[in-house]
């Protein structure tokens, strides 16, 4: 029974972007260190050129005709939705070519990714569901279904009329923080959904979630870089910035980054590829050009787990994007929190309000704001209070990727399930 179950090929679908591709992808370095065959199915955008880490694996490509601008041209939820009407057909025929081969398979996608879903009923092939966002994200999708049920025509609107008020029974969201996307967990199809989180961040997103909103088990087995570290980044790290980081002081430096995805207005930003029409620094006046390369230093991509791990780091503005978050409490790092869209908001919120660990800059940018923001985080009491909270979580997240932590017990139920499957 051991030898079959540990024959089992899982089938790994993730949806082409960086915030995505790399829980996937420690995801699938985890269950490989459990004994299961693995074969990645990607698309040809953002394609993931797999390193040494991931010889054993098998990678399949999944033929669609994106074009690459579709993304910036459409917005997120656009681009998601035609993405998988793109996907049907090829995921169809890569999968078809597996089965030739090989039994015993099981399919896990990204949420996202939900033509997966179909395909593997349609072959009646298992299937699970992989969430790389937070429990509390996936609860908000629920919560926004109940809310705003079909048949109200413009929930947008209506969002925007109660946007400071909390929502009720979900302290300590407002409305204005909600992700506007549905529920796409087909329960009738999965038979179960792994969560990218812990038990200690999010203990009553999950029972919510495994007692009132799904049918199926839950196993919250992350956060997966502690679980499986692995080199998955889409594009170069520039590592030139660690030799710059060995000569500040401890806690000295703010670490800026705002994700591989989020559009802004080009007084925020950057980031090469985030403002149309901008490749990169072309947008920093030469004043503040010269004053950045005296007191910081910039790269077009960082190594930002090694960059956050590094002793100077004290703090980290970022967009909160759910990978972001969990790396920078993974190293006990406190955030400045300038959430754009989806997840962000509810993870700044629980950032400043339920671990008190982040202090969320809201409204129009200006300097004052900025300047206020960095020293409540870097110079104040109450600053020095959030390092610590910082500090205690890390301690607790590796508790619970250590032999008998929660994440660590929930990763050994889900190999005994899928192997039952
Ligand atoms: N990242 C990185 N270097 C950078 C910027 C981002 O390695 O300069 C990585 C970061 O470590 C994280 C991912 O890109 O793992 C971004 O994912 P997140 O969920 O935070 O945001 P998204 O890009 O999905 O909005």
């Amino acid at each position: 029974m051991e030898e079959k179950a540990a024959r089992r090929r899982l089938v790994l679908v993730p949806v082409p972007a960086q915030g995505h591709i790399s829980p996937m992808m420690q995801l699938a370095k985890a269950l490989h260190l459990k004994g299961f065959s693995i074969t990645v199915a990607q698309t040809k955008f953002n394609y993931f050129s797999p390193s040494d880490d991931f010889t054993d694996f098998q990678f399949v490509t999944i033929q669609e005709t994106l074009p690459k601008t579709d993304f910036k041209n459409l917005g997120p939820l656009q681009f998601l939705l035609k993405l998988n009407k793109e996907c049907q057909v090829g995921f169809k025929d890569c999968l078809g070519q597996l089965l030739l081969r090989q039994s015993n398979v099981c399919i896990i996608y990204d949420e996202f990714m939900y033509f997966a879903g179909a395909t593997a009923k349609e072959f009646k092939l298992p299937n699970i569901i992989f969430s790389t966002t937070s429990a509390t994200a996936f609860v908000c999708r629920s919560v926004f279904d109940k809310l705003f049920p079909n048949n109200v025509l413009d929930p947008l609107k209506e969002l925007r009329a109660r946007k400071e008020e909390l929502v009720p029974e979900f302290h300590p969201l407002r409305y204005k923080d909600l992700p506007i996307y549905r529920n796409i967990v087909d329960k009738q199809t999965a038979s179960s959904v792994i969560i990218n989180t812990a038990s200690c961040l999010e203990s009553a997103s999950l029972s919510s979630l495994q007692q009132q909103q799904l049918e199926i088990p839950v196993y919250p087995i992350g956060p997966l870089h502690m679980v499986a570290s692995a080199p998955t980044s889409l594009l170069e790290e520039n590592k030139s910035c660690i030799e710059w980081l060995n000569k500040q002081k401890k806690d000295s430096v703010i670490f800026i980054s705002l994700g591989s995805l989020a559009l802004m207005e080009i007084s925020e930003v950057i980031r090469p590829g985030s403002v149309s029409g901008s490749e990169w620094t072309e947008s920093l006046s030469e004043e503040f050009g010269k004053i950045v390369s005296e007191r910081g230093y910039i790269v077009k991509w960082a190594p930002q787990k090694e960059v956050l791990a590094h002793p100077a780091v004290g703090g980290f503005w970022s967009h909160c994007g759910w990978n972001s978050t969990l790396e920078s409490i993974g190293e006990g790092v406190p955030m400045i929190c300038r959430p754009f869209s989806g997840d962000q908001k509810v993870n700044a919120r629980f950032l400043e309000c339920v671990w008190k660990i982040g202090v969320q800059v809201e409204g129009e940018l200006n300097r004052g704001v900025v300047e206020r923001a960095v020293r409540r985080l870097m110079v104040s009491e109450e600053g020095e209070e959030m390092r610590k909270r910082a500090l205690s979580l890390k301690e607790r997240l590796r508790a619970s990727v250590r032999d008998g932590g929660s994440s660590h017990n929930s990763l050994d139920e889900f190999v005994h399930f899928v192997k039952r499957l």
